[in-house]
């Protein structure tokens, strides 16, 4: 009895994980072909200064549209393209798509920066500075205006990101550290890595003006920031108190939906021009 109910749970369990599996190969069969069937896109989201409230900046954000699955997000299919390694010819695909557009905007009279995310696997391709810079020179793109956004997670093989964002830093591309106060070896690599910007995770900013340790931690990393002479930015900022809170401390930027969501390159030109009658209002 015992035996048969344990090959009918086994059974049972075997089918669903075939289903998975077979869900999973699909969405990277899927994945593989994204960029040849120009699934991708990129979505942008305007970065505040909080002294004058003028746009500063936008984070660039993938987003994949397909056939099958319709709109997968970035939760999903980012950490699919790093486990197959998919995220190398996607990562080169972002960069470019990000030097088009900002040569696009200039062009248009729009002189920004774009911020894109880096994965860790990015920073260990021996071209990957290479491409930078080769992307920057075929699109005409002065380099501080591009961004790039690091993750702790990348900060690991110590001796290779330093000499890899060394180079970067040398190119004059803008170096941020994002999520940042989730990882563990934070302040060790503050001292070692050529960094600008630092990137207050939205974990933080979401609670703290309920959480008095998310307040305490926000106010900390803003001063840290200060005291090493890098910029601070806040992630996930939706209201006007933790605006408010923000401007009290100092903090330079903010990035939520408060001002906006990401939005695609044609909306965002629109968002522009509307924010720019309302800029001396929201201060
Ligand atoms: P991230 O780089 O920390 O990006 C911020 C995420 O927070 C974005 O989610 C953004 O839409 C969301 N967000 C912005 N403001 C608010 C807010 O006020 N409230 C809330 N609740 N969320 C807000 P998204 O676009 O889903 O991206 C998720 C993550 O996927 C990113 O986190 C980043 O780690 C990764 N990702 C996105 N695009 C790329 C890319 O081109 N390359 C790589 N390697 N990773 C990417
Ligand atoms: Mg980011
Ligand atoms: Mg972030
Ligand atoms: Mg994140």
């Amino acid at each position: 009895e015992v035996k048969d109910k344990g090959r009918a749970h086994y059974r049972f369990f075997h089918t669903e994980m075939n289903e998975s599996f077979s869900n999973a190969v699909m969405l990277e069969s899927h994945l593989r072909r994204a960029i040849e069937m120009d699934e991708l896109s990129l979505h942008y989201q305007p970065q505040v200064n909080l002294i004058t409230g003028d746009i500063e900046s936008f984070e660039a954000l993938l987003r994949w549209n397909n056939g099958k699955f319709g709109m997968v997000p970035p939760s999903q299919f980012i950490p699919l393209a790093e486990k197959t390694g998919l995220i190398l010819s996607i990562g080169r695909w972002v960069i470019e798509e990000a030097c088009r557009q900002l040569n696009s905007w200039n062009n248009k009279g729009i002189n920004t920066r774009v911020a894109i995310n880096i994965s860790p696997k990015q920073f260990f391709q021996s071209d990957f500075v290479g491409h930078l810079k080769w992307a920057l020179e075929h699109f005409s793109i002065e380099p501080s205006s591009l961004e790039i956004e690091v993750t702790e997670g990348a900060m690991e093989d110590t001796r290779t990101m330093v000499s890899v964002l060394q180079e970067v830093k040398e190119t004059g591309i803008i170096i941020s550290v994002d999520d940042f106060g989730t990882g563990y070896s934070s302040l060790h690599y503050l001292k070692r890595f050529p960094i600008d910007i630092l990137k207050i995770d939205q974990s933080f900013v979401r609670e703290m003006m309920r959480n008095e340790k998310d307040a305490a931690i926000t106010q900390t990393i803003i001063h840290l920031a200060h005291h090493l002479g890098l910029e601070v930015v806040a992630e996930g900022v939706e209201e006007e108190e933790q605006v408010n809170f923000l401007k009290k401390f100092h903090c330079q930027k903010a990035q939520g939906y408060f001002f906006s969501k990401p939005k695609g390159s044609m909306e965002t030109e629109a968002f522009l021009l509307e924010y720019k009658k309302e800029s001396k209002q929201l201060q």
